[in-house]
């Protein structure tokens, strides 16, 4: 053989190798590094890959953020910052960005939803008990206690000045209705930060972002829990390519007193827990806009919910009172593959 045949022969070698390696490589579907761990208070899952072969770095610094994250929301943890604030006396604090963004969407979300959304019912969450997991500290209060804990909420006692916020009348402020959605918001900016190819989704106590379509190009099959199930019973399917989902419900929380249900989501006129639906699952493009609706919608009922979801664009799947499943046409759009 002589020299140049060589070459060739080497070279074309080579061509085809890297050929069959690449179609190894685009039919192989990529690998999910995936993470279960409790943060942020909940079960937090996390599944990531990416072509920049730094999934487990990134899904440890997404848990880290979480824990930064806890930090600043938990009302009920004596070191947050939310925690430093709902005990300020009045006075005027300034607060960090984070707090101060979610704070002031969960104002025009009160404005918005005419006060069924509330942020601040601090005090009627920790008299029924359900500010911690341990459901022997779950119970019905007395009328009493009830409008006395009313007294000190209200959104209109938030006052918000530049950076800084003052908390008027003694209420607490609670972010439990969204906060799970905007930590998703937060750990997808990351993921895509790190590589805008990146797939694979957070799921955040089961208000869950898709970072990117399975294997590429694939949805990512969701299943809705039947509030009257167990844990793995599915009343529905969505397929995300994108997108986030939350699902506000009756039966994570609640007592039953005198065969009536209560649970963690209030009436922000009443303080006791509205009977309008066992649930709601809701698909919008943001984290914090699908959580703060779920909630917003189990208190406000269907018609508010039917008009809110067409003025804000938001896709919803109701189980009612009486186990009747409501969807609107929006939400039809995830039901196939
Ligand atoms: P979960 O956090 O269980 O997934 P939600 O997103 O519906 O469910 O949030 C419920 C939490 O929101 C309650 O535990 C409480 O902290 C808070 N909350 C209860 N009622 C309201 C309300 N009307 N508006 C805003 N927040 C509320
Ligand atoms: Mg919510």
């Amino acid at each position: 053989m002589t020299k140049l045949k060589i070459i060739i022969l080497s070279l074309f070698t080579f061509a085809a190798v890297g050929v069959v390696l690449f179609v190894a490589i685009s039919k192989k579907p990529p690998q999910y590094y995936i993470r279960r761990d409790v943060a942020f208070g909940t079960n937090v899952q996390i599944a990531y890959a990416t072509k920049k072969g730094n999934a487990k770095t990134v899904v440890d610094a997404m848990f880290d953020e979480l824990k930064k994250l806890d930090d600043i929301f938990n009302a009920y943890r004596p070191t947050s910052e939310l925690y430093k604030l709902n005990h300020s006396n009045g006075e005027w604090v300034k607060v960090s960005p984070r707090l101060l963004n979610v704070l002031k969407y969960s104002m025009k979300f009160a404005q918005l939803t005419d006060g069924d959304f509330d942020p601040t019912l601090g005090k009627v969450v920790v008299l029924w008990g359900f500010n911690t997991d341990d459901p022997n500290k779950w119970r019905l209060p007395s009328p009493q206690e009830i409008s006395n804990a009313l007294e000190h909420s209200g959104y209109k006692n938030v006052e918000i000045k530049d950076d800084e916020v003052r908390l008027l009348n003694d209420v607490w402020i609670d972010l439990g209705a969204i906060a799970k959605g905007y930590a998703v918001d937060v750990l997808l900016k990351m993921a895509k930060l790190n590589d805008p190819n990146s797939t694979g989704y957070v799921d955040i106590g089961g208000d869950i972002g898709i970072i990117g379509p399975k294997y590429g190009n694939q949805p990512w099959k969701i299943g809705v829990r039947d509030p009257r199930g167990n844990m793995n019973d599915s009343i529905a399917y969505v397929y995300l390519y994108k997108g986030t989902i939350a699902t506000s419900g009756d039966y994570e929380r609640f007592i039953i007193r005198n065969g009536k249900r209560y649970y963690h989501i209030f009436n922000p006129k009443t303080g006791y827990s509205p009977d309008n639906f066992e649930a709601i699952t809701t698909i919008s493009s943001s984290g914090i806009f699908s959580d703060a609706f779920g909630t917003a919608a189990m208190v406000g009922g269907l018609s508010k919910t039917e008009k809110w979801a067409n003025e804000l664009g938001a896709a919803y799947l109701i189980v009612n009172e009486k186990g009747k499943i409501i969807k609107n046409d929006l939400w039809k759009d995830y039901e196939e593959p």
